[in-house]
């Protein structure tokens, strides 16, 4: 075999991966059809027909609704305004607990406390990365309103199961799935099987318009709830007839028509942008199963899985070699990757101090709940030892290229002995 190339061998990489473009002609001629038309944006702030925007953001929103067979479709100008939306429609105020995913981008826990709730932690499950429905059982209380989960790296969570919890206990279930489009289980699209579903059209994402974000529920009430978040809708409560007051203190999560007219390209090609990264994803599992202690991403009997990020674990115990050693080993041989993901989001130190709105410390003022180390031991030890990802939806790569990154984590896994004993010398 040939010889590592942190040990001075010739790496299996020796150029980097082109950047995946998903945006092109069809984009460029929709902006610019808009420019002309001289209309960049419709929103009007009071009740009226302006009220939900202008022709493009309508038009996206359509479109929207047929492709993931939802009800309603509200945009917004990103997923993390579309959860701050969210948490407000549902109604959460002062001291409700909304329980999260601790392994999420940071703004998944952020949205409830937007509106005074409180996080409420519960551990992943270790081989899809998602909430556990049984760690969300023990985590429950009479305070509990909404469960937020997260469709991490592509793959559903037990969202069946967790829409039966919330069901059964009357609480909303909330899904952030800015990183799963066209993502499934059992036949339906994650994202629509919650009360909620948020998707992300960040640059990072599958499909992308630079900034925005989408909304879907079969609740009117609730889309009509995320309608009025969206744009001031204190000034609309008696026209829109909606039935509560509670959070429509303005806010301005409006897309632009610029946006608006990308999005309806980038969904219309959304089958090729996401099929990309599926087949990235699949042949890179396929292609290295049965390597002792690397344990390549699984996918859920009934679940289409779209790899936003490739993400196995690295078991120490039994591969032989520490994460550490083996991702500078990866590196040395080309493979663009990550460890660790994101920190546990209750070791930031807004939890560990206690300080969110304002510096008295409310909304913890309202509650016991404690955010200690070790609390999701799940969690900690996959961010802490295991964690290796590739993020599918960075990088453009031909099945030839693919090859090469199998080849290069088999190089390195096939020697990790001699790195382990390099690095012992
Ligand atoms: C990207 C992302 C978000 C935030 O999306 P924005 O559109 O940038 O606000 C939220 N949650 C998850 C899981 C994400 O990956």
């Amino acid at each position: 075999m040939d010889k590592l190339a942190l040990l001075g061998g010739k790496p299996v990489l020796d150029q980097p991966l082109p950047r995946y473009q998903s945006v092109g002609k069809e984009e460029a001629e929709a902006v610019a059809r808009v420019i002309e038309s001289g209309c960049l944006s419709a929103f009007y702030g009071s009740w009226g027909d302006e009220f939900l925007g202008g022709p493009q953001v309508k038009a996206f929103e359509q479109a929207w609704r047929d492709r993931f067979r939802v009800k309603h479709a509200v945009s917004v100008n990103s997923a993390t305004s579309g959860l701050f939306a969210a948490m407000g429609a549902i109604g959460i105020g002062p001291g409700d607990e909304v329980i999260v995913s601790p392994y999420t981008m940071s703004a998944t826990a952020m949205a409830p406390l937007a509106y005074g709730g409180i996080p409420v932690f519960a551990d992943i499950e270790p081989d899809t990365f998602c909430l556990d429905p049984d760690a969300v059982r023990k985590a429950i209380t009479p305070r509990t309103r909404a469960i937020v989960v997260t469709n991490l790296f592509g793959h559903p969570a037990a969202l069946t199961e967790l829409m039966s919890i919330a069901r059964e206990r009357g609480i909303k279930l909330v899904e952030d799935n800015a990183q799963g489009p066209l993502a499934m289980e059992q036949g339906r699209y994650a994202g629509t099987i919650g009360h909620i579903g948020v998707f992300s059209l960040n640059y990072h994402k599958h499909i992308h318009t630079g900034e925005g974000g989408m909304c879907v529920t079969n609740d009117d009430e609730l889309a009509l709830r995320m309608q009025l978040i969206r744009n001031h809708g204190e000034n609309c409560t008696e026209a829109s007839g909606v039935a509560s007051l509670a959070n429509l203190v303005g806010c301005n999560y409006r897309m632009t028509e610029l946006s608006a007219a990308v999005g309806i390209e980038q969904l219309r090609r959304s089958d090729l942008h996401v099929g990309m990264r599926e087949r990235i994803g699949q042949r890179l599992a396929d292609g290295l199963q049965g390597l002792e202690g690397l344990v390549p991403p699984m996918t859920r009997a009934g679940c289409r899985h779209v790899y936003y990020v490739w993400a196995a674990r690295l078991e120490e115990d039994k591969a032989g070699v520490p994460r550490s050693l083996f991702s500078k080993a990866l590196s040395a041989e080309g493979f663009p990757h990550f460890t660790a993901y994101v920190r546990p989001l209750y070791l930031l130190p807004l939890f560990q101090k206690r300080i969110a709105l304002g510096a008295s410390g409310f909304p913890f003022t309202l509650t016991d709940i404690k955010y200690e180390k070790g609390m999701c031991p799940v969690v900690e030890r996959i961010w802490e030892k295991e964690l290796i990802g590739f993020e599918t939806c960075m990088h453009a790569a031909d099945d030839r290229q693919v090859d090469l990154l199998i080849e290069a984590v088999r190089k390195v896994h096939g020697q990790r002995q001699e790195l382990a004993r390099s690095a012992a010398s």
